[in-house]
């Protein structure tokens, strides 16, 4: 499941501190991460990615890989696990060069994953570091109808894709939440339909409810872009129904397994 990727050509290492941690719903934390060495950063807003770097339960210090490009992770793996620190990728949710801050929203899931856990003690003057792998979110010009879908992992990336839409964007979005409390305000454009929908405890696993609504939507209003993105087997799940149900064509569609249930991230 390799997307087509706008690569930046800012590929190296940056390494920053937390300034903020605030939990915004019962789900999902925004943490604020800001350093000097944010100069000359810059982002496309939409969904660009990044790769975060933090430490280990235990390490006192972060040690971060200094090669660019992909051989930072050749240098990280090579590092003893005692030096290496966790590696996770999250979507820059909003970045304020004259702060020279970015903000990431995580979503919670308990403490297994080591991300989740991290964000549940991650305070101010942490250190922590990014890596920038660009983006995928990339309509044709003319594709004037979308459709977004996504679970709570993909929804700061839909939030910013629609904040940067244009006004005449048309639509459906279908956004995935573990409650209803996680349901926020959208800035989007009029003629975008945004359909939320909470598990709230229905103990289904993450993106299943959003895949069976999209399978089972009428009328989905033939997009000329898709976007999807969440546990892989929503992202795998919507991709084919819309192929093999609805003829839509392969190249419109651009889809992201963020992560698998019931595994690891690597890294
Ligand atoms: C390009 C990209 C952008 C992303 N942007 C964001 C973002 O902005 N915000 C965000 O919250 N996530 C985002 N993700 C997803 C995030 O990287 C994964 O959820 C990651 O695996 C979390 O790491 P972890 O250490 O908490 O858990 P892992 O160590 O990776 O996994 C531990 C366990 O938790 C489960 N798990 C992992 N993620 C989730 C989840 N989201 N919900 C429920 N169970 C889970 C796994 O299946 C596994 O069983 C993005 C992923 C990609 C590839």
């Amino acid at each position: 499941m390799i997307p087509r990727v706008k690569r930046s050509r800012q590929r190296r290492v940056i390494p920053l501190q937390v300034r903020a941690n605030i939990q915004l719903s019962p789900s999902f934390h925004r943490v604020t991460f800001g350093g000097a060495a944010l100069a000359g950063f810059t982002s496309p807003g939409l969904d660009h990615g990044v790769r975060l770097f933090f430490p280990r339960t235990g390490q006192d210090r972060l040690w971060l890989p200094s090669l660019r490009n992909d051989a930072w992770m050749a240098e990280t793996l090579l590092q003893p696990t005692s030096r290496r620190p966790w590696v996770r990728t999250y979507t820059v949710r909003e970045f304020r060069p004259a702060q020279q801050e970015l903000d990431i929203e995580f979503t919670r899931h308990g403490d297994q994953g080591p991300a989740s856990a991290w964000v549940a003690r991650a305070r101010p003057g942490d250190p922590a570091g990014i890596f920038d792998e660009g983006y995928t979110y990339l309509p044709s010009d003319g594709a004037d109808r979308q459709l977004l879908v996504g679970d709570e992992s993909a929804l700061p990336a839909i939030l910013s894709i629609l904040e940067s839409a244009p006004v005449t964007l048309t639509g459906q979005v279908y956004l995935e939440v573990p409650q209803t409390a996680d349901i926020r305000r959208i800035a989007g454009p009029l003629g975008v339909q945004v359909t939320w929908l909470a598990r709230d405890g229905a103990g289904t696993i993450p993106g299943a409810l959003a895949l069976d609504t999209v399978r089972n939507a009428p009328d989905l209003g033939a997009p000329s872009y898709t976007w999807v993105a969440g546990e892989a087997k929503l992202a795998t799940g919507v991709r084919r129904h819309l192929v093999d149900e609805r003829g839509i064509g392969k190249r419109d569609i651009a889809f992201m397994g963020y992560w698998r249930h019931g595994r690891s991230s690597i890294g």
